[in-house]
This record gives C-alpha cells, structure tokens and sequence, in this order.
C-alpha cells in the first residue's frame, strides 16, 4: 500500500503591507494537523485529498500541518521555522512513498527571499531523492525556476477566481500515483515571463489570461501532462518575482523547457492588456451615480485583503461621504478592532464617534471623522460558502454595522481581517444587498464567484492601498529590474 504524507502551508505575502502574518493569522483561517476531517466535501486541495483517498482506498493518507492565513504581510521568520520544522520531522525517517504539498507560491518571509523554495527544499532534502513530491500552486505564484527540478510534478489553479482547487489537488494526487506505477516519468521546466502583472484582468472567464489558459489546455496531451501559465502576485518582492510559467513532459525535458517559454511569450504578447486605467475613488462614486440601475459594486481593489489588503484604506469611504451621502449604500468593510468593542459597549441604537481608516497606517491616507449610530452588533465566524472559498470557515471576529449620522451610508467594522467575497459576511448582520444602491467592496476579482449577477455593475477604483494598481509606484527592491513596469516607469 503507497504511503502519502500530505501538508498545507500557503500564504500568499505582501511586501507593502504594514501588518506581519502572525500565527493567530494562521489559526483564523487554517491552522490544524493529524486529519482534514473539515474539509471534507469542500472545493479545496484538501477536499481533493479527500475525495482521492475515497477513489483510491490503496494508498495510506496522513494529515501532517495544514496551514493557511488569508493574504497578508511577511510572515514572522520564527513562525515560518516552526511549521517547516514540523512538515520536516513529520517526514524525515517515516519512509513514505509519496508527499503532496499545497502551497501558494508566493509567501514571504522576513528576510527570506524565496520562502516557497526553501520550503520544498527542506522538504526534499528530508525525504530523499527517490521519494515522490507533488506541489500545487495557485495562480498567482511567483515561482523560482529551480523548483522544477525539486519536484516530481506540480500544478496550479487554471481559474480565477479560483473554483478549481479540488481539481488541481486531484491533478497532482493523479501525476503521483501514475509516477508511483510505473506509467510515467514526469520532467518539468519553470520559465519567467517579463513582466510583474496586476491581477485586476487576470479573470479566466474572458480576457488575455483566458487566452493564456486555453492555449496551455491545448498543450495538454502526448508528452505533455501538464501546463499551467501563472499570472503571478504582483506585491510580493523577490527574485522570483513576475509571471511565468511551468510544463511537466513524460521523460522529455527539452520539451518541457520549449512549451513553457511558448507560454511565456503568449504572456509577454499579451502585457499590456493587464494593465488597465480605472478611475479615482471619487471618479468611480460618480460613475456609480450615473449608473440607472441599481445595486452598483464599487470595488477597492488597492486594499482588497486577498491581495494582501489590511481593511483599513479610508479614500472610497471617503469619497462615498462626499458625493453619496444621501444614496443608500454599504461599505464591506473595514477593519478597526477598538471601534468595534466601543460600538459594543455602546449597544445597538446607540451614538458613537470616532474615526474609521487610516489607523493600521497613515500611508493610504488620513482618517475619516465620523458619527454614527450602532446598528447591529453580530458575531463574523460562519462556514465559507462554495463556489470560491479560502477554507472550511469565514473568520472576521467581532462585527458591528453602524450607519453615518445624516445619511444613509452603513459601513461593516470587524475585529479581524478576511475576504468580504463570501455572502455570509451580509448574512451574519441580516442585510439585504437589494436594500442598497451602492455596495463598497474591498476586494477585486475572487467576490465575482459568489455576486454573480446581483450587481447590475461593477466598477473597479484605484485608490491608495497596499495592493494599489499602479504597481510601477512601489519601491521594489528585489525583483529583477529589468521586469516591465519596474524599468518603464509608471506602469
Ligand atoms: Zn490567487
């Protein structure tokens, strides 16, 4: 019977957050070891452990760490020691067949540069060059080229949003176990592109990275088992930084180097169509305004947590007050753990002031001055609803909805930061979108999944934040300087 070690550690870090991923971050979303008994039915990789396991009662599973946080700063160096160290001693000398790792690829680590790497390093070097290893990624790694050479085979998410983590957690469970039969030798190529890309049209519904993705479905077949294209995560800032690519062929590594290059340059053809111009805060307000029917989905993507956001960015709030005042509207969300607990000992009816944004830093602008009345206080734990979702549970903390004194605009303040593109996050305060004209949402593309068609439109705004568009004006200090835009000026 092939033995299986199976571990989770995916992050996905931004360089210009200001907020460090700690191991509270971790146990938020996805921190446990020993089973993934809560995945169990879910659209994740480990839901795609799962369902091999029941498919293939031949092979032995163990759960080793399992380890998720939503998108965030670097993780502390000590934390990233103590879960590699774990992975590691729960392999080395256990004489397993075959590892699966579910990563991101582009975490970062205070002062480590190529933490993925490092990680399947580590990894290899416990279990030994004949040992089987497959890696997923999602679409957004920024993968070093030596990792090829560190794997069996690997692959990643071909959708975005990404509905496809099962599938691509069966894909590689499927490479393992045709390798462990004899059927196949894999050999893979990673490959960079030359740019740093924003994700904002990196859909895979339509668009340039569609087109990518079909052109790496039409790979598929003969030699080649697997090719997948990776847009990359823009604010991660390391050597390995950019998108790229990567092809695993049966026994033929020249192949493999020439498809993934192939799919580099069906990249680099198409650059320039992922940068987009979107409008100001204030611009995108009006826009809104003009929009005949309602509701209408304004969207922060500077400061949207899945792309590290911290929740917090105050210039849509902003411009909201100023042109919309009046025009019932909601803000998903910010993130302003002290205002919750004081709207708390306010109590629902109550008057409180204060400010909202600007207060994990003053970076992405001042703080708004506010009075407000406390609407609903609520719980913001619930299990995370498919088609997209981070992991079995949604963790906001503490909510409080409060609604701006002489207007009709309610902003959502929670105690901790998650993606607000699950419904529930509405569900857990009894809100009704269709009571809304204007929904504020900081997020960018992953909200789309779930909201599609309850906004007559969307409309995406560039404003300051930790995941801004405008990628050129970050100071980059890592990434290969020759990547388009960092050479090219403002991007
Ligand atoms: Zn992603």
């Amino acid at each position: 019977m092939p033995r299986l070690a199976v571990a989770m550690f995916s992050h996905e870090g931004n360089s210009f957050s200001p907020i460090a991923t700690r191991r509270a971050d971790f146990e938020a979303a996805v921190w446990c070891a020993g089973d993934a008994a809560a995945f169990a039915g879910t659209p994740t990789e480990m839901g795609g452990v799962l369902a091999f396991g029941e498919a293939r009662p031949d092979w032995e599973i163990s759960f080793l760490r399992l380890a998720q946080a939503t998108p965030g700063g670097p993780i502390e160096p000590a934390l990233f020691e103590v879960v590699v160290d774990e992975i590691v001693a729960g392999l080395a000398g256990q004489g397993f067949d075959a590892v699966y790792l579910a990563l991101h690829g582009a975490m970062m680590v205070e002062g480590r540069d190529l933490a993925d790497l490092d990680l399947i390093g580590r990894v290899r070097a416990a279990i030994g060059p004949d040992a089987l290893l497959g890696v997923s990624f999602d679409l957004h790694a920024n993968l070093d080229p030596a990792i090829a050479s560190l794997v069996t085979v690997a692959s990643g998410y071909k959708t975005h949003p990404h509905v496809d983590q099962r599938e691509t957690a069966l894909r590689v469970l499927d490479l393992l176990a045709r390798t462990a039969a004899g059927e196949i030798r894999p050999v893979g190529a990673i490959v960079k592109a030359g740019a740093i890309l924003p994700s904002i049209e990196m859909r895979t519904d339509a668009g340039p990275m569609a087109e990518i993705e079909a052109e790496a479905a039409a790979m598929i077949g003969g030699a080649i088992l697997e090719a997948v294209p990776f847009g990359g995560f823009a604010y991660a800032d390391t050597a390995a930084a950019g998108a790229g690519a990567m092809v695993f062929t049966d026994d033929d590594p020249a192949l493999a180097r020439a498809a993934a290059e192939r799919l580099c340059a069906a990249i680099d053809a198409r650059r320039d169509r992922f940068f987009t111009a979107l409008p100001t805060a204030s611009e995108a307000v009006a826009q809104a305004l003009a929009c005949r029917e309602r509701p209408v989905a304004l969207v922060d993507a500077g400061d949207n947590p899945l792309s590290g956001g911290i929740a917090d960015t105050p210039e849509l709030l902003r411009a909201l007050l100023a042109g919309a005042r009046q025009v019932p509207s909601l803000l998903l969300y910010h993130c302003d753990p002290a205002l919750v607990e004081a709207a708390g000992r306010t109590g629902c009816g109550g008057r409180i002031a204060g400010t909202l944004g600007g207060t994990r830093s003053a970076a992405f602008g001042e703080p708004v001055p506010f009075v407000a009345r406390v609407v609903a206080l609520a719980s913001g734990r619930f299990a995370a609803r498919p088609p997209f979702i981070c992991g079995p549970w949604m963790d906001f903390g503490q909510l409080a909805l409060l609604r701006i004194e002489d207007s009709a605009v309610h902003v959502v303040v929670s105690t901790a930061i998650a993606s607000p593109h699950d419904p529930g996050l509405l569900d857990a305060l009894a809100l009704d979108l269709d009571s809304f004209d204007l929904v504020c949402i900081k997020a960018k593309n992953h909200f789309r999944a779930a909201y599609a068609g309850r906004f007559k439109q969307i409309i995406a705004c560039d404003a300051p934040g930790p995941a801004a568009l405008d990628i050129a004006r970050f100071d980059f200090r890592r990434a290969p300087a020759h990547l388009y835009p960092l050479h090219a000026g403002a991007g």
